[in-house]
This record gives C-alpha cells, structure tokens and sequence, in this order.
C-alpha cells in the first residue's frame, strides 16, 4: 500500500505531530489544502499505526508545565480531558527508613542520621523530611495533571473525528523498509504465525506501507527505532546507557483522604536511595502513583513491584492511601539518556520524535510535552516541505525539522540536563550534588563522571548481601527459587529484613492479581513471540538472571533449560528486561542479548 506519511506508535509525540499536521491537510470546505503524492486530488494520506490495541494505551503519570501541548490548544480546558486537573502543590520529601532493611551508604546514613538529630527543628512528619525549597527547574506550577491513557485518548479522538488522518491501533509494525539507505516505509507485523513465527493456517504475511516519509514515534524501546539505530548507528559520543522502569498504579483514595486534587508528591530515599517516587493527586480522589528503578541501582534485585508496594507502605504515604483501592497499574521504560541518547534525528525517508529521539529531559523530569513539542516541530517542517514540494531528503528535513528543533526550548533545556544526572554513577548523594550543580549552572558545570554501561552496575548477589546474608544461603535461597520457577528477590528481601507485605486484597495485592486486577493483559495469538533470547548459550552462563528479577509482569521465569522462559501471556511490553541484561551482545557492546520486537498486546488500561 502506498501512503504519503507513515507513523510508527500513538504516544503524545504522534499526537503533537499529527494534530498539528491535520489541521494543515483540508480546507474548511473539505477541499485539499495540499495534495497527495500517491492520490492525485486529495489531500495527503497519513497513517499512524499503534502497537497497543486501543489508542489510550500509556504508562505514566504525568505533571507537566504543558507549554507545547497549551501552544496547540490555546484555549485548552482541562476539564475537558479525564482526570486531567491544574497543578496546585508541590512537595519534594526525603524519606527515612522507617523499618532498617533499605540498603544505605554511609552518606546516605549519615545524612539520616543528622535529620533525626535534629528532627525537633526541621518539618518532619510521618518519617519525611518535607524540603524546603524546591528547585526551579522541578517545580511545575502552572502546569497539569495528566492521566497519560485519558490524554492519548482525547487527543485520538479528536483526531478521529476530524479524520484527516488515520489511526490503526492493535496494529504492530515489524520493521522499517530501507533501500539504498533510504527508508521508505514500513513492514507491519506477520499474522496467523506460530510463537516462533511460523507461518500457520490464516498466515497473513506483514502488509508493506511505502511512504515518503516515515515518522518514528515509537518511545523508549521501540523495535523500528532500535533497528534504524542498529542500521545507522548513534551520533558520535551518544549512547544511551541511562535508563529506568518506571511502575506506577492509579488508585482510588480513601474517603478521609486529606490531599487535595491538583497535589504533586516527589520522594527520594526509600525503600531504597535509588529509587524515586511520585504521588499526583487528580480530582475525585483519584491518585496517581509510583516509583522508578534506575539502571545505575547498584543492585541485582531490582524488582520495580515489590519495591512499590514497600514506598506506598511507608508512613508517609500510607496514612493517605490506607484504605484505598487499586483501578489501574502498569510499567514502561524511561530512557534516561536524554539529549545524549539522541540518535540521528533523520535520514532520508525518515525522522525521528518523541523519547526515541532523546527529548525527554531529566532534570526537569518531564518527557511528554516535550515529546509533543518534538512531534508539532517535525509536522511544521513536514507543512512547509510539502508547500514548497521539496523532497523528504535528509539535507530538508535537517533544514526544516532539526533546526527548528535546535531552535527551541527542548533543545536548549536537553543541553542543560545532559549530564545533570551522571553523579548518579557514583552514588545517590553525589548524583543530588551534581543535580543541583548543572540545574544552578544551566548545565554549564556538571561532575566529571564516565557514564558506566547497565552491565558495570551490577554487583553480585554475594557482593550485594555481603554482611546479611551469608554466600552459601543466598546461593541455597537462589536454587530453591529457580527450581520452583520464580524470580529468587522476594525471598531474598524477606531473609534481608524486609516485612511481608500485608496484602489486603483491594490495594495491596499479589503481582498475579495486579495482572488481573490493574488492567487487561492481553496476548492475541496468531503473533510470533516478541522477545527473543538471541545468543541461548550466553543466557545459560549468565549467573544474575536479572531479566527475571526485573521482569514487569513475572513473563520470565527460569527456564528448564538454563534460557529462561518467556510467557507472553503476562508480559506487559515495559522494556526493562532489553537494557536491565548485563550481558554485551556479542558485535556490539551498547545492546545485550534479548531483542526486544514489535508485538501485539500487553496491558492496556486507559487510565494509566
Ligand atoms: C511511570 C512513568 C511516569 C512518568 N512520569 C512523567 C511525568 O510526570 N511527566 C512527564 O512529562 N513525563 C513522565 N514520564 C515520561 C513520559 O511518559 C514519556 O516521556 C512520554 O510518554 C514519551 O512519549 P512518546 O510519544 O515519545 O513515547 P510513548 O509514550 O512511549 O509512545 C510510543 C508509542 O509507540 C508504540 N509503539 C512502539 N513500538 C511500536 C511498533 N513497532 N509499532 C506500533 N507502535 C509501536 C507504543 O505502544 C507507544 O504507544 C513518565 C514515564 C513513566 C513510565
Ligand atoms: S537475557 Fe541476559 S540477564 Fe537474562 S538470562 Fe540471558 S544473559 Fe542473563
Ligand atoms: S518480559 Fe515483558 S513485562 Fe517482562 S520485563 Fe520484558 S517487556 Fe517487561
């Protein structure tokens, strides 16, 4: 079939880009306003296609100053977009542990220490330390809550309504078509296949879109970005080794719940240092929750699961949520590099938005408006080509698209972050130190830190339980693990000291009920298995398994054979397992050896 435009995935950087676009395509009168290449009398043919299968797929909370998604819809009401709600307060809190099994350096003990010394004169409640001063480039005032599943939705419809474009939700693309260099179009996924791919009875083989442009909004972990990547490679000195999976429920609040809509809670400092958290309170007492596990957690249990129960656990949080009810929950990968995981922006044949592109910002903490403004950027360079009916060459999409994007505040505020967060590598309180350097300097000082690939961050067991848990019971505990077919981390936490969590069957539930219970997972058959363990033998020597551990939805188990297993029927699509391997793809050392494809399904709720 042959397009105009072809997008690849429906997040906010698709939705930045197509909005903008369609009101440029039609006249009022529905007569073109430009013409299509490939249907000669009508405007041109846009086509989006979404892995997920509905377009209000999402994972994340969302506070965002807004100020790309306000300049498309000036008069934007937010009462107009579910759950969405004005920014009202915001605290950052320091979280002490409140129980001893939190794994702290001797900076972050001492640091504890100092607080609870002088907890008489600082405002301390509830085992948090409210900081006093936010600063600016965190702070989001006048900005908004967001439910990233509601604003998909609302901006999906109202692009359906208007149809100037097309939006193909459940609808996976497999690859991008490169000739000569040049990308000019896309393969959609092959149907009626077995796990393996092959073809069975009602084999529909991926249908080719051949288009002039194909624009690659894929997110974090992307199969047709991580394929153009391994095509094209990176820019010099851009890699993308900073990452995190960030889990997040949203919940109903108790009725005596005290926070008021439009409050933003940020924590640091528990349940473990690494790990941040964030509580956004939408109108109707409905909240949004989470945590992050970064890839710099010096740590082979990272489990994004139970560490979000033990946070919403904490006293702090949990005489707000106490009582409450779990509506939605779900994982996905951030990628963490920012302006410095930026890979070619385009080629000929094609251009590259949103988080895929390196936009999202991690000082600021933000990625959607900047993701939308990336995409609005790229269709106001699409408009002035097609005007001008100049090609989509690499030379005019770098005139047209890049620079504009060069020109504005996504840039300018990436440079600044670039290397906010290296400290990060040497610890939390010299991550802070050097977050607080670049955000004072504008990026202009930061620490001079050499970013480590994911797989130099991780101890071993033994090094990690060095002085808890003795070597022989770890090993012992590991074993036990493996041959009943689970991850080995929540024995180990509760040998480490960390309580049972009290399941109460509304709010705190097993991770097989928030499977049920926080959405629907979905895993059509008819699609080959989308991660693949590409070099088995290396999987069976690798001593961490760390995949399993990781593992968003408990899809990987330990194999019987030393690979482990993969249950798609329970994978949620979050990404972590790619870049959570420490093992370096043999050809090269900036991947690890699962791929990471297109594929159908996963967990959708629209309220994440
Ligand atoms: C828990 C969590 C909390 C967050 N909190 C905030 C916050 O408070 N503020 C903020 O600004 N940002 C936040 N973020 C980051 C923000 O969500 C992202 O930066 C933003 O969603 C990026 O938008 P995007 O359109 O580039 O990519 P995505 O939102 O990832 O969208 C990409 C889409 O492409 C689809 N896709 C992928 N591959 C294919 C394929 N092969 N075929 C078809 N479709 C495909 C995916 O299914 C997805 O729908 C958070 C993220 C997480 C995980
Ligand atoms: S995918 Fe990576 S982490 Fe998982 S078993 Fe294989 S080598 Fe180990
Ligand atoms: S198998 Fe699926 S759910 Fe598990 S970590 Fe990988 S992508 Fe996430």
């Amino acid at each position: 079939m042959d397009v105009d435009i072809v997008c690849v995935g429906f997040g906010p950087a698709a939705g930045g880009f197509l909005t903008t676009l369609g009101r440029e395509l039609v006249n009022p009168d529905g007569t073109p306003k430009l013409e299509s290449a490939v249907v000669p009398g009508m405007p041109p043919q846009v086509i989006c296609y979404e892995r997920a299968d509905d377009i209000g797929f999402g994972v994340s909370g969302v506070v965002t100053r807004a100020r790309g998604i306000r300049q498309t819809f000036p008069d934007l009401d937010p009462s107009q977009i579910p759950l969405a709600t004005p920014v009202k307060h915001e605290k950052v809190l320091y979280l002490l542990d409140p129980i001893g099994a939190s794994r702290r350096s001797a900076a972050v003990r001492v640091a504890d220490k100092l607080i609870r010394a002088f907890k008489w004169a600082l405002p301390i409640e509830e085992e948090a330390l409210e900081l006093p001063y936010i600063p600016p480039y965190l702070r989001k005032e006048d900005g908004l809550l967001l439910s990233i599943g509601q604003f998909n939705q609302w901006v999906g419809s109202r692009l359906m309504t208007e149809g100037t474009v097309q939006l193909w939700p459940g609808t996976p693309v497999a690859k991008p078509l490169i000739e000569n260099d040049r990308v000019v179009g896309v393969r959609l996924l092959d149907q009626g296949t077995d796990k393996q791919g092959h073809p069975e009875a009602g084999y529909t083989p991926g249908m080719d879109i051949r288009a002039a442009l194909t624009v690659v909004a894929d997110g974090p972990v992307g199969a047709v970005g991580r394929q153009l990547d391994e095509r094209f490679g990176m820019p010099e000195d851009h890699h993308r080794r900073d990452w995190a999976v960030g889990m997040k429920m949203v919940v109903n609040l108790p009725e005596d719940c005290a926070l008021e809509p439009g409050t933003v809670l940020h924590t640091l400092g528990y349940p473990e240092p690494e790990i941040f958290g964030f509580l956004y309170v939408y109108p109707d007492r409905v909240a949004s929750l989470g945590i992050f596990v970064p890839s710099w957690f010096d740590s082979p249990i990272r489990t994004a699961y139970r560490y979000l129960q033990h946070w919403m656990l904490h006293p702090y949080m949990w005489r707000y949520l106490q009582g409450g009810t779990l509506r939605s929950w779900g994982a996905k990968t951030l990628q963490e590099s920012g302006r410095r995981g930026e890979p070619h922006l385009v080629g000929n044949g094609y251009a590259r938005i949103g988080e895929g592109s390196g936009s999202t910002n991690v000082l600021t903490g933000s990625g959607v408006d900047e993701a939308w403004t990336t995409g609005a950027q790229l269709a106001e360079a699409v408009i002035e080509l097609l005007k001008a009916r100049k090609a989509f060459t690499q030379e005019n999409l770098e005139a047209a698209y890049v620079k504009r994007r060069r020109g504005s505040w996504v840039e300018s505020e990436g440079r600044i972050a670039e290397k906010a967060r290296d400290g990060f590598q040497r610890g939390v309180m010299t991550g802070l130190i050097g977050m607080a350097i670049a955000g004072a300097t504008k990026g202009r000082l930061s620490l001079p830190v050499k970013l480590r690939e994911p797989s130099e961050h991780l101890p071993g067991f033994d090094a990690y339980y060095n002085g808890r848990i003795p070597p022989a019971e770890v090993a012992s505990i590991r074993r036990q693990c493996a041959a009943a077919g689970t991850s080995a981390h929540s024995a180990l936490m509760d040998r480490a000291g960390w309580p049972a969590i009290p399941h109460d069957g509304k709010l705190l539930v097993s991770h097989q009920d928030a499977l049920l219970m926080g959405g629907k997972v979905q895993a059509p058959a008819g699609y080959a298995d989308h991660i693949n363990f590409l070099y088995p033998q290396l999987c069976e020597a690798c001593g961490s398994r760390i995949c399993i551990e990781i593992c968003s939805g408990q899809a990987l188990t330990p194999g019987t054979s030393g690979v482990p297993s993969f249950d798609r029927e329970k994978c949620i699509h979050c990404g972590a397992c790619v870049w959570n391997c420490p093992t370096s793809h043999p050809e090269d050392p900036e991947r690890s050896v699962i791929e990471f494809c297109a594929g159908a399904g996963g967990l959708h709720s629209a309220e994440n």
